[in-house]
């Protein structure tokens, strides 16, 4: 089995009036079919109200499969007996660092999770250095939270989730606040913490430029995953993305737009990089 494992799973979000009677349904998910291994970097792309956020959601047990199920490490998130489990497995980082953060010094902050559920306080200290040196924000422990940039804010909140030391973490448009700076810090930080931590990472967003460098991509829309494989096989599909409202990021249209002139480029070309070594190729 996957380490995180959802099979044909619905959300129906139920709407109910005043008086408790249905008023209309949401399906926001719908059959949804994902597989996660372990030390994976999964991107979930979709536009908005795709059903993104409903999924995140159900990687941390807040929300449970009207039908279908899902499987974190095992554990049927359906079994409330599971739910602290499974809550330890998958830490969230959300959009707005500003509702993450608490304490009003950041190496405080990052111990807050730990300290929660009685880790004793040497072991705190150790793991707030560790996640604090993981996101390049040692050196503003001893800084109050405010007077950070965004960038440096989600990093902080990333930190504070390392410090629970979760196998995954899974991270909801977390650069949708932020300028193309912190974006980059943010991401960078995510990356390392997969390289070098083995941290399984599940990215949603719905910048395309942030999945180039994923493991595996899925593409949402209206429930459904519409699409998914490697970065390069789902980016050689610029109609199809295109269809789904999602940016295809610039490099890629351009490559795609010249190919359609007759220019003999490969598909799916992803980076700057990627487009000089096939110009390079084709003008030998
Ligand atoms: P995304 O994160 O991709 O923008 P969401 O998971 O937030 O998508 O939403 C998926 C669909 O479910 C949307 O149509 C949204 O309006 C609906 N939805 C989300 N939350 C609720 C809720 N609490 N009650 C009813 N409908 C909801
Ligand atoms: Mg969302």
């Amino acid at each position: 089995m996957s380490f995180i494992e959802a099979k044909n799973l619905v959300h129906e979000y139920i709407m109910r009036d005043d008086e408790g009677n249905v008023e209309g349904v949401q399906v926001a998910l719908d059959d949804m079919d994902l597989n996660v291994e372990k030390g994976q970097f999964i991107a979930v792309l979709g536009h908005n109200g795709s059903g993104k956020s409903t999924f995140a959601k159900h990687l941390n047990a807040l929300l449970v499969p009207s039908e279908g199920t899902l499987f974190v490490d095992g554990m049927d998130t359906r079994d409330e007996s599971k739910t602290f489990d499974i809550r330890q497995k998958a830490g969230m980082v959300f959009q707005n660092p500003d509702n993450q953060i608490i304490a009003s010094v950041v190496q405080e902050d990052v111990g807050f999770g730990p300290e929660n559920i009685g880790v004793e306080s040497d072991e705190i200290w150790t793991r707030v250095e560790n996640s604090l040196k993981a996101v390049g924000m040692w050196k503003y422990r001893e800084h109050s939270p405010n007077k950070l940039s965004g960038g440096q804010k989600q990093r902080v909140a990333i930190a504070g989730v390392m410090a629970m030391e979760p196998e995954c973490i899974v991270l909801d448009e977390p650069t949708a606040m932020l300028d193309p700076d912190g974006r980059k810090e943010v991401l960078e930080a995510i990356h390392k913490l997969n390289k070098e931590k083995g941290v399984t990472i599940i990215l949603i967003t719905h910048y395309m430029e942030e999945v180039v460098d994923a493991d595996y991509v899925y593409v949402m829309d209206q429930g459904k995953v519409v699409m998914e494989g490697t970065p390069t096989g789902v980016f050689s599909q610029v109609e199809t993305l295109k269809e789904y409202r999602l940016d295809v990021p610039q490099i890629t249209l351009l490559a795609y737009e010249l190919k359609q002139q007759g220019v003999p480029l490969r598909d799916g070309i992803l980076t700057r990089e990627e487009f000089v070594q096939e110009m390079d190729r084709i003008c030998r």
